[in-house]
């Protein structure tokens, strides 16, 4: 940290939303002081480091929502940055899969949304031509997305950072706010690594955004629920019966996209994630858990009128991944030649899903404007894919909102 330690701003969280806002707050107003602090010791450790790696297109959202213009808007984007910084994308493309006739109305919807959205090139497809593309891939209807790609959104984390420090910000890693006190009119935020005083500073705390909301002295209504997404991965041999991504017709009633096939950019395939919920934030196994974390969600009225409406479905989650057969069944659908023996457990990772106190999951982004403060309480999937534009819609909202 500098020696100064003064800020006009100071973005606390060094996943990749954090990283986008301090790259874009450099880049609009270099005289400005600007700081990005982040507690892990490497950048874009948690939700960032644990995605599936996709380049959403937009096909899923609302039109008019933040999700649908910031997701198509920072795709865009965020290939520009990968070519302007050398970083391995793949434009492998994705088919969204109809096992069943009560899903078609359901995938026509999806195409239409992704044409509102101005997702280019999408197109229903036969199962002959779902074929070609997929030639183990089963299913009586598809829509083919071709602009969907695949990344590794830590490589891009650490270039956002080298950016921000090339530009003149400044960056620490193993520096977690610990208490923000008021000073006048800045703030003094007490971290591992000392203090800062900063005008105004900005929550892109991910799995912790709701606590730092609170630690700045807001109560948000709000309350992160941790979803862990827990994957398996195809063993080598058997990587040859999935060519790009293969999804299933996801259920519209949650923002999850339901366990399916992905490449990754080191040519892995991934199965999964599920939704199940965790016991931890920041807790990657199975057997991870927090009282304090417990204890939170317990207390939240939301989580318990959330469980009741959605019990049935936490319950099959729950089982599905105690269950590998069940797991694989549900692969199965989408390619019928897998087998319980292709996978292995691959590394979990925790979703930051807001919940609002009447149990419904938030499903747009959402930003909250506090004095001196900005946050971002609810940045799900596909965040990473559009953060290039969150970073810029920040950094348009602070200039207005802290007067820049
Ligand atoms: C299993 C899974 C699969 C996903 N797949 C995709 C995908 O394929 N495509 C896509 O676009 N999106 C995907 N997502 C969503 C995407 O990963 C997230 O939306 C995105 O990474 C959010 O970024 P973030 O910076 O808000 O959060 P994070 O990456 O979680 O970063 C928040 C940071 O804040 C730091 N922090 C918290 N508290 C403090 C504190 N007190 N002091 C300092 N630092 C603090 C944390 O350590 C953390 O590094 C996936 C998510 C998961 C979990």
């Amino acid at each position: 940290m500098e020696s100064s330690r003064k800020y006009d701003i100071t973005v606390v969280g060094g996943g990749i939303v954090g990283l986008a806002t301090g790259f874009a707050l450099t880049g609009r107003h270099p005289g400005r002081r600007i700081a990005v602090i982040e507690k892990e010791s490497s950048w874009g450790f948690h939700q960032t480091g644990h995605s599936s790696g996709v380049i959403h297109s937009g096909v899923y959202y609302r039109p008019g929502s933040l999700k649908a213009s910031l997701c198509v808007k920072g795709a865009r984007a965020l290939m520009a940055f990968c070519d302007e910084h050398r970083i391995p994308y793949q434009k492998c493309g994705k088919v969204i899969v109809a096992t069943c006739p009560e899903e078609l109305p359901r995938l026509e919807e999806l195409h239409r949304r992704g044409r509102a959205n101005g997702v280019a090139n999408l197109s229903l497809i036969s199962p002959e031509r779902l074929r070609e593309l997929e030639p183990h891939a089963s299913g009586i209807r598809a829509l083919h997305v071709p602009s969907t790609a695949i990344v590794d959104f830590r490589r891009v984390a650490s270039a956002l950072a080298q950016e921000i420090r090339t530009r003149g910000g400044s960056i620490t890693l193993s520096a977690e706010l610990r208490r923000i006190r008021r000073d006048g009119g800045a703030f003094l935020l007490e971290t591992s690594q000392g203090e800062i005083q900063t005008r105004a500073w900005i929550n892109c705390g991910g799995l912790q955004a709701d606590r730092l909301t609170r630690m700045g002295g807001s109560s948000p209504a709000l309350r992160i629920v941790p979803f862990r997404g827990e994957y398996y991965e195809l063993v080598e041999s058997r990587r040859r019966l999935v060519t790009g991504l293969i999804y299933p017709v996801p259920d519209p009633r949650f923002p999850f996209l339901g366990v399916h096939f992905t490449k990754r950019i080191d040519n892995n395939i991934e199965a999964g994630p599920n939704a199940v919920l965790s016991l931890k934030r920041e807790g990657y196994r199975k057997t991870d858990w927090s009282l304090s974390d417990i204890l939170e969600i317990i207390r939240f009225p939301g989580f318990w009128r959330m469980s009741a409406r959605y019990w049935k479905t936490g319950l099959w989650e729950l089982t599905r991944s105690i269950s590998k057969p069940m797991f694989v069944k549900d692969l199965q659908r989408l390619v019928p030649e897998i087998r319980s023996e292709d996978l292995v457990p691959a590394e979990a990772g925790v979703r930051a899903q807001a919940v609002d106190p009447s149990g419904s999951l938030l499903d747009d982004f959402q930003l909250v404007e506090s004095e001196g403060s900005l946050h971002v309480v609810n940045a799900p999937s596909p965040a990473a894919t559009a953060s290039l534009a969150i970073g810029e819609y920040l950094a348009q909202s602070a200039a207005r909102h802290f007067g820049l």
